[in-house]
């Protein structure tokens, strides 16, 4: 194999690459779509899902003090009055009379200035955005209208007639449900302070201006864990979760010269947060949040307390004393995980195939844990006395890991197909199989073969996975 070159890739590429190959595609596509929506195929439910098994076991199953909760997407929309979402989850919206385009107003002054005003009230952004002559990224021309709050939750109602229906909303994420939940899983896991509340669940956004792909959606799938302690502890506290943090994405096998912590601005922090750290990650739309990390300190439950008028003090028993724990919340979204183990595994690379031949190959080298493959069996040829071995091959594999099984089309593409998947190690059954009871074992990422004999095979793939 020659010298391996690889490109950073481009959105339109992993776009294509992913609708190809089964990992996501556009939403209602047949009706022409419906903007920021997006299916998860075959492969990315795989990887969807190995990610947050990923996450779950690392803060859930590995740690003893976390426990799971998994809350309702519907809520007493007082909830989200006390919570300060009614009033403050808003995000600045502006409109361009020209063209009709409709921008985020901090994001549109970012792009223009290259600097952050999340966070900015609306005057100051209408005087930022007059002051340096931002001009509409569409049509050019400098007609807005006033920058106005626009508040991100979506609104159903429950109940059959439109008059007497209360309005609800969807969750703008899962955070809240653990604090209405968090008596009843200290009482019953017995848990005591510190400890925390993982959860993993979609909740809604009605973005101003979603897009990049899955970077941005109105659906997305928090991985939130709210982490109770005493209000003194929480410095080292956060010092631990922006670590733990980083450990779970260099787990997943990113390349740390892609990740960045920032540190929010007094301006921009949520109205909930004392401090905020991001991890941000270098998509090829520029560094963005991937994930956050907040001190609440006892914002929620103050709030809760003080609007249900239920004690949600926490009773400790050493010191005799009451009190309202604080809270760490270290969070991430799933589509923004996967859209960036994609990119991150993404190579384009020239070898030389058998022949000596110049030829290209795109590998996504997920790491083992993500792939959405584990191994491929491959048989030669669609002959009836290979399909009997490679299916006992299969089978035996298919116990153990997820397993594909291909016999369509030259060995060549499929070991290309397998490698635009990502699948670690293929497994080729060949005439010599039936002779010697061995299998040939090809590595993704080296393109190495060696035989194996099929007694050992399942064993080989899982030291091999590791
Ligand atoms: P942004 O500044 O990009 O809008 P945020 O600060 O509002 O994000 P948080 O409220 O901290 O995001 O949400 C926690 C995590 O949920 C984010 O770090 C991100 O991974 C994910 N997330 C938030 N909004 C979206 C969205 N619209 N689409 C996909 N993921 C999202």
């Amino acid at each position: 194999m020659s010298a391996v070159s690889e490109n950073a890739v481009s959105m339109d590429t992993l776009v294509s690459l992913c609708k190809r190959r089964g990992f996501v595609f556009p939403g209602s596509e047949i009706y022409g779509g419906l903007a920021n929506t997006w299916d998860f195929g075959p492969l990315g439910v795989e990887l969807r899902n190995n990610i947050k098994q990923a996450w779950w076991q690392t803060f859930v199953h590995r740690r003893h003090d976390i426990a799971g909760l998994d809350g309702g997407i519907f809520m007493n929309p007082r909830v989200w009055e006390a919570s300060g979402h009614v009033d403050e989850f808003n995000d600045p919206m502006i409109d361009c009379r020209e063209c009709r385009g409709r921008f985020r107003a901090d994001t549109l002054v970012e792009d223009a200035l290259g600097s952050s005003v999340e966070g900015m009230p609306p005057g100051e952004l209408d005087k930022l955005i007059a002051q340096s002559n931002i001009a509409c990224p569409t049509c050019g021309k400098h007609n807005w209208t006033p920058v106005r709050a626009f508040n991100m939750m979506f609104r159903t109602q429950i109940g059959p007639v439109d008059e007497t229906a209360t309005t609800i909303y969807l969750r703008p994420e899962t955070a809240q449900s653990i604090f209405m939940q968090y008596k009843n899983v200290m009482q019953s896991s017995r848990h005591k302070v510190p400890f925390g509340i993982a959860q993993i669940g979609k909740a809604f956004r009605n973005e101003i201006t979603p897009g990049n792909f899955i970077f941005r959606v109105l659906e997305l799938e928090q991985m939130e864990i709210e982490y109770f302690i005493r209000e003194d502890a929480w410095e080292a506290s956060f010092e631990e979760w922006l670590e733990a943090q980083q450990a779970f994405l260099y787990s997943l096998g990113i390349n740390p010269e892609h990740l960045r912590r920032r540190e929010h601005t007094a301006d921009e922090l949520s109205h909930y947060s004392k401090r905020t750290v991001d991890y941000e990650y270098l998509f090829p739309f520029g560094w963005k949040e991937l994930t956050g990390l907040a001190y609440r300190y006892d914002f929620d439950l103050r709030r809760h307390q003080e609007a249900s008028g239920v004690d949600l003090t926490y009773f400790d028993q050493a010191a005799n004393e009451h009190f309202l724990p604080h809270v760490i919340e270290p969070t991430m979204g799933v589509e923004r995980l996967l859209l960036m183990v994609l990119l991150d595994a993404f190579a384009e690379e020239t070898t030389t195939d058998a022949k000596g031949n110049e030829a290209s190959r795109v590998v996504l080298r997920f790491h083992p844990k993500i792939a959405p493959y584990k191994v491929a069996v491959l048989p030669l040829s669609k002959k009836p006395e290979l399909s009997g071995v490679a299916d006992e091959v299969f089978r035996s594999l298919q116990a153990r890991f997820v397993t594909d099984y291909d016999e369509t089309q030259s060995i060549g593409r499929r070991y290309r197909r397998q490698d635009e998947i990502g699948t670690p190690y293929c497994v080729t059954v060949d005439f010599e199989s039936l002779e010697d009871h061995a299998v040939t074992v090809r590595d993704r990422d080296t393109m190495e073969q060696f035989r194996a004999p099929i007694a050992d095979i399942v064993d080989i793939i899982a030291e091999k996975l590791g």
